[in-house]
Formats: C-alpha cells, sequence, structure tokens
C-alpha cells in the first residue's frame, strides 16, 4: 500500500458569475503529489499546472497566495488530461494525504464539474495530516495549524518555497513520515460522496470515542425514524443501553442525547446532520463515554434549550 500525499492549488471567481461560483468556487490549477511507501518513503513526484477552462482571470487573493500567473497556467494541461494522469500515478493500492479536509472535497468536485468518473461512490477515507499533527500535539482534532507552522515547529528544512502545490505535498509528507504510529490510527473520511447504501455507511471505532456515517435520507424526519441513527449503544457492547437524555438540539443541525452502560459508564451521543446538493440529508453521529461531571453539564445544556423552546 502507498500513500499519496497530495496538494492543490486553485483559482477561484468574482461575484459576478454567481451560477458558477455554486457548481465550481474553486478551479483546480495545480496538483502535487508525493508517493511514499509502507515506511513513509519517497519513491515519486507529481506535479502538474492545469489550463484553465472557467476562470481565465486570476483571482486578486489567489494570486498573491500562489504566485503563479495565468501566463503561467496556459502552459498547463486540460484537467481532463491532468485528473487521468494523476489517477495513473496513484495506482491501485493507496491512501490518500492532505493537509486539511478541503482538498479532497475540491478534487471531487472538479471531478463531478469536468463529467470525469467519481472518484468514489462512498466516503473516502484519508489522512488529514493537519488534523493528526494537532492529536500527536495532544490538542483537539478541530485545532487548525498552518503548514508552516508544522514545519518550523518539527524543524523540518524549509528548503523549498510554500503554497506551490508540490512543495506543500512534500512538506506534508515529511510531517506525516514523523507522526507516530498510534496518531495515525485516527483515520478521517471524506463525505463528498455520502453513503448512498446501508452497507455503505460507515461504522468505525476509535480508541476513545466511535464514528458512524449514516446513508442519505429524503429528510431528516426520514433519518431520525431509522434505528442505526436514532439508537443510542455502547460501541464497547454493541447493545442499547439506557436512555438519559433523549436527543435535542439548539439549532436543528447539531443533536446530543446521552445514555448508560451498567458496565461501562455514560456515553454521550452526537448526531450532525448534513445536507448534499441534491436535498438529501445523512449523518455523522459519534459517540464517546463521559464523566459524571460531563453528564450534569450535558443536562444543563438540554435544560436550557428546553426553556428557550418554550
Ligand atoms: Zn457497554
Amino acid at each position: 500500500m502507498n500513500y499519496i500525499v497530495f496538494d492543490l492549488e486553485w483559482n477561484q471567481g468574482s461575484s459576478r458569475r454567481d451560477h458558477l461560483l455554486h457548481e465550481l468556487p474553486f478551479e483546480i490549477v495545480e496538483i502535487g503529489a508525493v508517493k511514499l511507501d509502507e515506511a513513509f518513503r519517497e519513491t515519486a513526484t507529481f506535479h502538474r499546472l492545469i489550463r484553465p477552462k472557467v476562470y481565465r482571470h486570476m483571482h486578486r487573493i489567489t494570486g498573491d497566495i500562489i504566485h503563479l500567473t495565468m501566463k503561467d497556467l496556459e502552459k498547463g494541461d486540460p484537467f481532463e488530461t491532468v485528473a487521468a494522469d494523476f489517477l495513473a500515478f496513484c495506482g491501485d493500492d493507496f491512501s490518500f494525504c492532505t493537509w486539511g479536509s478541503l482538498d479532497l472535497t475540491e478534487l471531487q468536485r472538479n471531478f463531478e464539474y469536468f463529467h470525469l468518473p467519481k472518484l468514489s461512490e462512498e466516503p473516502i477515507p484519508f489522512y488529514d495530516v493537519q488534523k493528526l499533527y494537532a492529536l500527536s500535539r495532544g490538542e483537539g482534532a478541530r485545532r487548525q495549524h498552518s503548514l508552516e507552522r508544522a514545519v518550523t515547529d518539527l524543524s523540518i528544512t524549509q528548503d523549498l518555497p510554500f503554497h506551490r502545490a508540490i512543495h506543500d505535498a512534500i512538506y506534508t509528507a515529511r510531517i506525516f513520515a514523523t507522526l507516530p504510529e498510534e496518531v495515525k490510527k485516527n483515520i478521517s473520511f471524506n463525505n463528498f460522496n455520502a453513503p448512498k447504501k446501508r452497507r455503505q455507511e460507515v461504522h468505525i471505532v476509535f480508541d476513545d470515542y466511535a464514528k458512524y456515517i449514516s446513508r442519505e435520507f429524503p429528510s431528516k424526519e426520514a433519518m431520525f425514524l431509522d434505528r442505526e441513527v436514532s439508537s443510542m449503544k455502547c460501541y464497547l457492547c454493541h447493545k442499547n443501553i439506557r436512555r438519559k437524555i433523549k436527543w435535542f438540539s439548539r439549532d436543528g443541525k447539531q443533536y446530543l442525547g446521552a445514555a448508560r452502560c451498567d458496565k461501562h459508564g455514560y456515553m454521550r451521543y452526537k448526531i450532525r446532520v448534513n445536507r448534499t446538493e441534491n436535498g438529501n440529508c445523512f449523518c455523522v453521529k459519534t459517540s464517546k463515554f463521559i464523566s459524571d461531571a460531563d453528564m450534569d453539564a450535558l443536562r444543563l445544556r438540554q435544560e436550557k434549550v428546553r426553556k428557550r423552546s418554550l
């Protein structure tokens, strides 16, 4: 198995072309990638410029960041060609690694815009190196450090300018290689394509929490009628456990609840409702064990929400 560490640079439109901004907010203009073997040794690189088709003017902000001009990009190849070559470079047996979660989404959105076959019909497991780096520092998964900051903090040689796809991919690969195996277990999922069928749903147990990604439902109401979505199970016993706090929500997007396993203690559940572009919805449910104090705090939160809705 190889690791494909990739990075994209993209251009964006101005507000005048709203229909395109929705369909293709970011047009990829550069793909850089590093292939690592199982021992995290660099075995190949990929670096290509893409001739833009949608946004023919370099957005001011983009130009400032990536230091590429339209003249540079005119030398590139069409997205379809570069995408095909990139997939050939990736091979058959690999996992994607990126800095943050945006690149894999925008890659798939560009594939869709240019009518290329989907990268996947279901969520794609990948290594979010930015998240893994935060976890390796004992910080929360949502803590976002810049690539430069991480490279500096890890004393990685800074022999390449940042914000070129290939350089950022190389730096991301170097950071990934330094991370402990324990940390690398925390795989992420890109849900650009949510599961459509039950068998595509994702169930995964990490060291201290579990995650479930549901299939798509026509509505939120239909989704909550599904047992797997609304159930409160202990992820260690795999059994439904006694509900202590029924599902409640402040904003209709995130739902919280809690239950108690006689053997393992209190467990808190969080459901994040996601809308797909075709108007369906699916959810990401996480469950984790919590302390008695956390349980008290959750009860207070529920009480607050209840009072507000009266
Ligand atoms: Zn249990």
